[in-house]
């Protein structure tokens, strides 16, 4: 692991809330910084108001200049083809409401562990999201709803890991991180905290000091998963902040998103569990698309997902190959394809 990388010294707080507060939303600015016209990338300001263009501006510069397909860029872009209707494309395509949903914060679907909502906001709209429709308006996540959620996993002894999910968790400050995280730790049965989030892929800021203090202050095992689609967003400063999070001896884990046009090659996909490797985390997921309405474009189909898992699984080593799987909507876990 890169130990040198790790030593750099940890970024201040004002950073990343500086970030946070900098994305970038408006489709002129993102085309302007890439030097390419509406056209040229199908822009549609139709699918931005459905689901409005957030990206972090550390995030664009990783992108290519002049490139309409470059595949960062495609993973935020609002174009035409997320207005074409598909069938079996729908808005909640996992099950994500209803009995999983059992009070608000809280996605309960496998056992031992379940979603705890921290925020609902992101710092980036990813176009393939499937979380792109769920009503967050009913999942507020205040500090007031935790209370009933934490009283919810007390409750019931079978759980022993809580996610925190979103939304980005992290997007949430260290003080209410650490609140969450100590109310955690004072329930007996709960022994794992684990981490959802995609910020310090796209804002490496927020891995700061005080995040991992927050993180970490407490007997609970932890482990975060970060989400990355491709090896080009994961650049000098962001291997750092991964190199930051192994330090504190957390373990490290990426999910990926097969999405069509961006990663659904062999050599791609190869290359990102490289580069994840030598930055400190391990692959862990590769996810077929959820069918969520809008994302149609993305889909890969089964036949040739599991083809460029063969094809990767021969040129990498076993540590390296994530699992291919898909999500049910009922099936009492992630399901192996
Ligand atoms: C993905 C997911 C989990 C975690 O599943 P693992 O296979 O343990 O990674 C837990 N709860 C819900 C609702 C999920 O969607
Ligand atoms: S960061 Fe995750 S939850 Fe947020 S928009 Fe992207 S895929 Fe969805």
């Amino acid at each position: 692991m890169p130990d040198i990388i790790a030593l750099a010294p940890a970024p201040p707080e004002a950073d990343w809330r500086a970030a946070l507060r900098d994305l970038v939303t408006s489709a002129d600015t993102l085309l302007d910084y890439l030097q390419l016209q509406p056209e040229q990338v199908g822009w549609s300001p139709q699918a931005a108001s459905d689901f409005p263009l957030r990206v972090p501006r550390d995030f664009m510069r990783r992108m290519v200049i002049g490139d309409p397909a470059d595949p960062l860029l495609l993973q935020v872009l609002a174009g035409r083809q997320e207005l074409l209707a598909s069938s079996g494309f729908g808005p909640d395509p996992i099950g994500e409401t209803g009995t999983a949903n059992p009070q608000p914060g809280i996605i309960h679907k496998y056992h031992g562990r379940l979603l705890l909502l921290v925020t609902g906001s992101c710092a980036i709209h990813c176009r393939y999201c499937f979380r792109r429709h769920f009503p967050y308006s009913d999942n507020q996540n205040s500090r007031s709803e935790w209370p009933a959620a934490l009283q919810y996993i007390a409750a019931d002894d079978s759980i022993s890991e809580v996610i925190f999910s979103g939304g980005d968790p992290l997007v949430a400050s260290d003080r209410q991180l650490a609140e969450l995280v100590g109310q955690l730790a004072a329930i007996p049965h709960v022994t794992r905290l684990r981490i959802h989030t995609r910020l310090p892929v796209i804002i490496p800021q927020r891995v700061t000091d005080s995040l991992l203090e927050a993180l970490t202050d407490s007997r609970l095992a932890t482990v975060m998963v970060v989400h990355s689609n491709h090896a080009n967003e994961i650049d000098e400063e962001v291997a750092a902040a991964f190199g930051r999070i192994r330090k504190t001896g957390m373990v490290l884990l990426n999910q990926s998103v097969l999405l069509a046009g961006i990663n659904d090659n062999a050599a791609v996909l190869a290359a990102l569990s490289e580069r994840l490797f030598l930055a400190g985390a391990l692959p862990y997921y590769l996810h077929l698309l959820d069918k969520v309405a809008g994302a149609a474009h993305f889909d890969v189909d089964e036949s040739r997902a599991k083809a460029l898992h063969r094809e990767i699984s021969t040129v990498l080593p076993g540590y390296l190959l994530p699992k291919l799987v898909r999500e049910i909507a009922g099936a009492p876990a992630k399901v192996p394809v």
